[in-house]
């Protein structure tokens, strides 16, 4: 509590968040120097891609003299070649740059975001609850036995957008992917009739983007379940906006909450979307992290695997072995999911399953509990272990690290080795894997030939 009491008094002068969008380009171009082609670049990109960045992103985090290639910009700014080149001749066609867009225009938008898998691996129709008269819980989802994942309503956008993000099309607007609650009141009653629910995912977008009074709303009614036992917060506000956690008007009251978990004698984990070293770099954050671990509540880290971003070991080696120095658990790798701009991104998987190892390497093993490179995939959380031989083919070993059916996890199975293949779909299982395992991750007994 003293660390709290400490900050508390910058409370006055610390910057208000702010989201820049389409609307601010002009301004953010002018200010940080970004070249007319550059600009034109996100101008049409985000008419499909969702752009947001907050200040302290375009100010601490991204080294302008190294933009484009800068990780950061390409993490949150749209860039060439995440769009075919057709549609982006299209999209300048019906907007001319500084003139008024065509008629068809929303329409375009609206077939170019179809053509972009706006809902992988069935996030939206799978996985939705039952009440106890038998209809869907908008806002929960319940893939796994001991996780329901819950989307507030309030909180289904985040303090800037990555421009990877899985989930992309509901901050577009898409109303299929309007999944989101205001009350818990559901939730409540279904953790009540499923005690093996040991944890509740708050997730999004992003649970901090949402005011504490109102994250309180939808946090304190879950700790009346006696059953549950972990509350997990996913989000990204440690890179994007710290200041949710130290300055801000309610932050005291966020450390507050998060207290409030620990002292019912639950685990309260923030799972911090680490992308990038740069994100852990500032004094800002580290004093989040600080004052995060100061109530008692754990950190972990995770974040995918992306071209441009952060495709190399020592990237993430020094990720992991500075999250463990700061007192954070770094959980998964993952594997970027077939939507929007996978293919400027993606990383195929016989190489992800390289950084990975090749990552760890030299690392303490405290660090070595990252799990990855892992899909998060129809059937369940798939990882990669890397290449093998078996019975003289060359394959991927792969594992079950989380399944819809418990039975599957943990037992290993093949497909044969590809270069290329970056999501499990492409890949083509091994005959010596077992029948039931490819059932459940290729669908149907598709054992022929390579
Ligand atoms: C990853 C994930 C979880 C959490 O799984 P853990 O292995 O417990 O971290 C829960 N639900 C869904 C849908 C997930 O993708």
């Amino acid at each position: 509590m003293k660390l709290i009491a400490a900050v508390n008094d910058s409370a006055a002068e610390s910057p208000r968040y702010v989201a820049r969008g389409p609307a601010q380009l002009r301004r953010i171009a002018k200010r940080y120097d970004l070249s007319p082609q550059l600009a034109e670049t996100v101008r049409l990109l985000s008419l499909v891609l969702p752009f947001r960045v907050s200040q302290y992103v375009l100010d601490e985090l991204i080294d302008w003299s190294r933009v484009p290639d800068d990780p950061m910009y390409q993490l949150v700014f749209p860039q060439d070649g995440m769009l075919s080149p057709e549609h982006v001749r299209a999209l300048a066609a019906l907007a001319p740059h500084g003139r008024l867009a065509g008629p068809g225009l929303a329409e375009l938008v609206r077939r170019i975001r179809s053509e972009l898998n706006p809902h992988p691996a069935e996030q939206l129709s799978s996985n939705v609850p039952l009440d106890a008269r038998g209809d869907p819980i908008p806002g929960l989802q319940h893939k796994y036995d001991e996780t329901v994942l819950y989307f507030p309503s309030h909180g289904q956008t985040c303090h800037s957008y990555c421009s990877y993000c899985f989930r992309w099309a509901q901050f577009v607007g898409d109303p299929e992917l309007r999944f989101a609650t205001n009350t818990p009141d559901d939730l409540v009653a279904y953790l009540q009739r499923h005690p093996r629910v040991s944890d509740v995912l708050v997730t999004g977008g992003d649970p901090m983007i949402m005011s504490t009074a109102r994250l309180r709303e939808h946090v304190e009614p879950l700790l009346r379940v006696d059953s549950l036992r972990t509350i997990r917060f996913g989000t990204r506000a440690l890179a994007y906006w710290p200041s949710r956690f130290v300055g801000d008007r309610d932050a005291d009251d966020l450390l507050r909450l998060l207290e409030r978990v620990v002292s019912g004698g639950r685990t309260a984990a923030v799972m911090a979307h680490v992308s990038h070293p740069v994100e852990l770099e500032g004094d800002l954050v580290r004093t989040a992290i600080e004052r995060i671990r100061s109530t008692g509540a754990l950190l972990f880290t995770q974040a995918p695997l992306m071209r441009r971003v952060n495709d190399d070991a020592a990237t993430w080696r020094e990720m992991w072995t500075t999250q463990l120095s700061l007192g954070m658990t770094p959980y998964y790798l993952f594997v970027a999911r077939d939507t929007g701009a996978q293919d400027y991104f993606k990383v195929p998987l016989r190489r992800a399953a390289q950084i990975y190892r090749d990552g760890l390497s030299g690392m303490s093993g405290l660090g070595r509990t990252v799990r990855g490179p892992v899909m998060s995939a129809t059937p369940g959380k798939v990882a990669v272990d890397g290449p093998a031989v078996l019975n003289g083919d060359r394959v991927l070993s792969l594992r079950l690290l989380q399944a819809r059916d418990p039975s599957l996890v943990g037992r290993p199975f093949w497909a044969y080795d590809n270069a290329a293949a970056a999501w499990v779909d492409e890949l083509v299982p091994h005959p010596s894997s077992d029948p039931e395992l490819v059932r459940a991750v290729w669908g149907g007994p598709a054992l022929t030939s390579r």
